[in-house]
């Protein structure tokens, strides 16, 4: 196993953490076949990893739970691992409800205090509702003993992300980050943002919810196949991300052993920095293939957003779309379209004013792409 450092606290991560939110389960919710998630959780800690990440709402609850028999079993292992799990953060939430829900995470892993604990998921808007209290909150926690290392988890834009690790003494961020991910989400300008100011990068969705080992297209397999040094699309994906110094762990979610050890083993090669320019222009090969795919072609600048009359919410929707065509799930479109006419942000409000398409910089067809969008979704 390779380890990294996170100077800050004085810790050294394997660069391979365990999430815990896709374990063996029986095919019914949550369902998780404990008899199985216990030696795989044992195996992992027997292979180096020392990271283990779940959340409160993981698995409804029962991930937590999964951790804690584990650890129940084998007593000396809590004291070779670091655990990080999450605060969801709702409206109506405020310190009494959050202290609870820590109590129950803490007694569903039976540990007295938690390493890393996170603001489940946090964007620009639901930062702006929780900041004044959740921040203090944490501390109060950390002076309590409840909780070690106060982080939270991101899912928004670069603007959002250097704003909220400007907002507090962050002991780490936890970020979405995969070769499509490059310039979308925290970004990796972003990351590198927090790594100048020593906040430490954990990574999610490194596979992109696996759609990069699922969804090779054939153009993207015919450039690997081109390239000199021979790997798999998961070990080029896996590369990419563990070539970033920032970052001090990628989380990788486990259902079987095979897969513990196919990861290991992958991570075993890994190395910051290690990726030589003909590499990198690889990569960048890839996600062009990649972007090609997107019937919009729309790259998320956001230019067109603030002036809209109707408050369409224009880059989501076309990202969206893209995205699903990109990573072979056009299908799952319509469920994510939902919550755009649930915020009343669909696109089918359009009145057509022409504002969007006078300064959108790739001077995209917007109001004709609403139009097709909304004959397809809004019936
Ligand atoms: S044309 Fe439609 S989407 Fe564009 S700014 Fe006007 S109302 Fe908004
Ligand atoms: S301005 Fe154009 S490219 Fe930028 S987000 Fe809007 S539609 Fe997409």
């Amino acid at each position: 196993m390779q380890y990294r450092t996170m100077d800050k606290l004085d810790f050294h991560p394997s660069i391979f953490g365990v999430g815990l939110m896709r374990l063996p389960t029986d095919g019914t919710r949550p369902g998780i076949k404990f008899e199985l998630s216990t030696p795989l959780i044992h195996k992992a800690i027997d292979m180096g990893v020392n990271y283990f990440d779940t959340a409160y709402v993981y698995h409804d609850g029962v991930s937590e739970v999964a951790l804690g028999k584990a650890l129940k079993a084998r007593p000396g292992d809590r004291e070779k691992i670091k655990i990080a799990t999450k605060l969801p953060i709702r409206k109506g939430g405020n310190p009494k409800v959050w202290e609870d829900v820590l109590d129950e995470s803490l007694t569903r892993m039976g540990i007295d205090c938690v390493d890393f604990y996170l603001l489940h998921g946090l964007d620009g808007e639901k930062f702006d509702m929780c900041k004044d209290e959740a921040l203090p909150f944490l501390d109060k926690m950390v002076q309590k003993g409840k909780i070690r290392y106060p982080s939270f988890s991101f899912h928004d834009d670069a603007a959002a992300f250097r704003r909220i690790i400007d907002s507090y003494d962050w002991c780490m961020a936890q970020v979405q980050f995969n070769l499509l991910d490059t310039f979308n989400q925290a970004t990796l300008e972003g990351i590198r943002y927090a790594g100048k100011k020593n906040i430490p990068v954990v990574v999610m969705e490194p596979l992109r919810g696996g759609a990069l080992a699922r969804h090779v297209p054939e153009q993207v397999q015919a450039l690997y196949d081109a390239f000199p040094v021979k790997r798999s699309p998961v070990e080029w994906a896996f590369r990419y991300v563990y070539n970033q110094p920032e970052v001090k762990v990628i989380l990788s979610g486990i259902g079987t052993l095979q897969e513990l050890e196919q990861n290991v083993d992958i991570f075993s090669r890994s190395a910051p920095g290690a990726m030589t320019p003909q590499e990198l222009e690889l990569i960048d090969q890839v996600r062009q293939a990649y972007e090609s795919l997107a019937p919009i072609g729309c790259t998320g600048c956001r230019y067109c957003e603030p002036g809209c009359p109707m408050n369409i919410a224009i880059p989501d929707i076309f990202r969206g779309y893209d995205t699903a065509h990109i990573i072979g799930t056009p299908e799952r479109f319509a469920n994510t379209y939902e919550r755009f006419i649930k915020d009343d942000r669909n696109a089918g409000k359009c009145i057509g004013c022409g504002h969007c398409e006078g300064v959108c910089p790739q001077h995209l067809p917007i109001i004709r792409h609403l139009g097709k969008l909304a004959e397809q979704f809004e019936k």
